[in-house]
């Protein structure tokens, strides 16, 4: 009965590129900024190449700025029972972590999770009394395509399956029910508490996974009974990097392989969906599977590709932007 409603927007597939400064130790090593940003802010050269993305973020962006414009309507989107999820991909050490993530106890540091959360309870507080809330989390990483609950680890294989309706869920994964954004925060805390304490190597793992977290608001109209579910799901993916096919053995090459056939299959899952083809290959990856409901169809996807300006990442950085540019 819901289906005549439609997302308003034009272009619901979005991908943007955002460049980080250069960190310390690309300065020590000499590396130069290699990036030039055209007058228009949408087209970065890289060498000689021209890219040009739905935005271009220059290396001084704020994260107010990436939030407002990669993500704010994501809130209104999900306050109207849409779904929507966004990604950020990009070699290690490129900003996903800070452009999904950053520092939740710093107001002028907060990435797009935290700014979304506040927004989220920023809205309810103001809308109609006879709307009824129930908002959920869950927070999940997929590593070599089996899906850890972070809210629990005695979960570390959760399978996938399907609703009534067809829409694919992971069963048996925590749902915790929350009122404030404070609430959201330590669930987000314990997480990563969680993700800590299952691995030897913190920085290795989180490299090497895809970190999931996903918020579900329920409205019910009191008057009407109505009810409207909007979801989203907001992604720090595993890094892109290529590992060296001399160097790597054993688990690294296994990882790597895992990493990417989800990579990729991400890729043309959204390639498909901004072509308008018919057929999604969504079952090619655990990643694309899980998050079937809030990709494509009546849904806003936002891909952030993060980037290195050194020179020093040159071909990282390419293939970075080359998958972007090949999502549109
Ligand atoms: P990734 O998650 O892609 O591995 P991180 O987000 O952890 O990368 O970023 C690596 C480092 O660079 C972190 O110390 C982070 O704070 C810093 N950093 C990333 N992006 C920016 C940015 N836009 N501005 C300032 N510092 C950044
Ligand atoms: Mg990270």
């Amino acid at each position: 009965e819901e289906s005549d409603r439609e997302l308003a927007a034009e272009d619901n597939i979005k991908v943007m590129c955002r460049f980080r400064p250069l960190n310390d130790r690309e300065k020590e090593y000499g590396s130069s900024m290699m990036c030039k940003f055209a007058d228009s802010i949408n087209f970065v050269y890289w060498g000689q190449k021209l890219f040009t993305f739905d935005k271009v973020f220059k290396p001084e962006t704020h994260q107010e700025t990436v939030y407002d414009e990669a993500a704010r309507t994501i809130v209104t989107d999900v306050l109207s029972g849409f779904n929507g999820t966004v990604f950020a991909y990009g070699q290690t050490s490129s900003g996903k972590t800070h452009t999904m993530e950053g520092d939740l106890h710093d107001p002028g540091g907060r990435g797009i999770i935290p700014r979304i959360v506040d927004d989220i309870f920023h809205h309810i507080y103001y809308m109609d009394e006879d709307l009824e809330f129930h908002i959920k989390v869950s927070y999940f990483e997929i590593y070599m395509e089996k899906i850890r609950d972070l809210l629990d680890i005695t979960k570390i294989n959760l399978t996938i399956h399907e609703d009534r309706n067809r829409v694919p869920f992971v069963k048996g994964l925590t749902e915790r029910f929350v009122s404030n954004r404070d609430d959201v925060f330590n669930i987000i805390a314990e997480g990563k508490t969680n993700r800590h304490f299952a691995v030897t190597d913190m920085n290795e793992h989180s490299s090497r996974s895809h970190c999931v977290f996903s918020l579900t608001v329920r409205q019910e109209n009191l008057e009407n009974q109505k009810i409207l579910v909007g979801k989203l799901y907001l992604v720090d993916l595993a890094g892109s990097e290529k590992v060296s096919k001399t160097g790597a053995e054993g688990t690294v090459l296994e990882e790597a392989k895992y990493i990417n056939k989800s990579l990729s299959s991400l890729g043309n899952v959204i390639k498909a969906l901004s072509d308008g083809k018919s057929y999604i290959p969504y079952r090619d990856s655990k990643l694309t599977r899980v998050l079937q409901e809030s990709l494509g169809g009546n849904s806003r996807t936002t891909v952030i590709i993060c980037c290195s300006p050194a020179s020093f990442n040159q071909s990282e950085t390419k293939s970075t932007l080359e998958f972007g540019i090949r999502a549109k």
